[in-house]
């Protein structure tokens, strides 16, 4: 399993699957952020932006995700701000910042939802000192305790771990020596070249014939021992850790950030008033008929979901990982992988 969306582009646009053996599957994993962010937090930001009057930035990712409700009623922030919601699609937490002292008198709320790699610089930016009218519609997670949740099911369906670079380039790789210890499976961190990624298939492979078991860092130019201090210190500093909800798996343990007690009054939650509707069906939930869910945690690959190509394309996306560019779906319809892999590798299983 390659864990990250980085690491699903570059094997899907160099095109990987197709010069490996067939016995050699390369199933993507959970780490997409926009797939994952729970559907109540995405409906809460709508609502927020429609009937609060406020500024709302959001990477822009977030914009095209659509959330759960009836025909008619507004699915996603651009439908939102298509409506006059003033809702603005910001790359980095220094844009939210800006757009926070360019309005002093507008609460502003940043909905910043990410991993490990997005949260250090949103943690920074509240350590540094945010704006007093910028507020935190926080949905971070951490990437490691998806894979221990998978490892730890006993259902896992891979045989080796591609573990993230970036993520390890900034907390450390000693994250990912559980896959070694407690699960006894061959495991190496892979940056976003070609080359590295091949560099930790031939690792696994290696590990997997020599019965050896090893974290094996093949992306040494940026992943060292202890990772970034500085950003591990931010990240300490503005959150806490908890359980937390992704969207189509539920709960997994220790695999949120949340903010830490003394930027509680920044937080959006407690500033203004939750807006869930108890009526709502399929709160929660994937859109009906999406297979989000088993692609992100690799039971699927993505042209094994009904909705593939048909009712689900780019322009036109019914799930998140249609929407990301983090998102399987999105990057093999994007790399023209329709068919013919995942076919093959069956072929090759049976
Ligand atoms: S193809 Fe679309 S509907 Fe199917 S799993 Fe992917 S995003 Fe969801």
């Amino acid at each position: 399993m390659n864990v990250c969306g980085g690491h699903e582009r570059s094997i899907s646009m160099a095109g990987l699957r197709s010069a490996l053996p067939a016995q050699v599957e390369l199933i993507p994993g959970p780490g997409c952020p926009v797939c994952i962010c729970p559907e109540e937090d995405i409906y809460a930001a709508i609502q927020l932006a429609l009937n609060e009057n406020l500024v709302l930035v959001a990477f822009g990712d977030m914009l095209r995700v659509p959330v759960n409700v009836a025909k008619g009623r507004v699915r996603t922030l651009a439908e939102a701000k298509a409506q006059g919601a003033d809702i603005r699609p910001i790359a980095t937490p220094g844009e939210a910042v800006s757009i926070a002292r360019e309005n002093p008198a507008t609460p502003v709320v940043f909905f910043a939802a990410g991993f490990e790699t997005t949260m250090a610089p949103v943690a920074a930016m509240l350590v540094e000192g945010a704006p007093d009218n910028l507020f935190m519609l926080l949905s971070g997670r951490l990437t490691w305790p998806a894979v221990a949740m998978l490892l730890d099911s006993g259902q896992a369906g891979f045989d080796a771990l591609i573990a993230p670079g970036h993520v390890a380039t900034v907390m450390g790789p000693a994250e990912w020596q559980f896959v070694i210890e407690r699960h006894s499976m061959p495991a190496a961190i892979a940056g976003f070249t070609t080359e590295s990624l091949l560099a930790a298939i031939y690792s696994v492979l290696r590990q997997l014939i020599d019965a050896r078991r090893f974290l094996d860092n093949c992306y040494p130019e940026l992943v060292r021992d202890g990772g970034n201090p500085v950003a591990r210190r931010y990240l300490q500093e503005a959150f806490e850790v908890r359980d937390a909800n992704w969207r189509g798996v539920g709960t997994i343990a220790k695999s949120g950030y949340d903010l830490a007690s003394r930027y509680q009054h920044q937080d959006a939650r407690r500033r203004f008033p939750a807006r869930a509707d108890e009526d709502r069906k399929r709160a929660g939930e994937m859109p009906p008929g999406c297979d989000c869910a088993g692609v992100v945690l690799g039971r699927i690959y993505p042209n094994e979901c009904r909705l593939y190509g048909k009712a689900c394309v780019p322009r036109n996306p019914v799930g998140p990982c249609m929407v990301s560019d983090e998102g399987a779906c999105r990057i093999w319809w994007a790399a023209g992988l329709r068919e013919a892999i995942a076919a093959d590798k069956k072929r090759a299983a049976s």
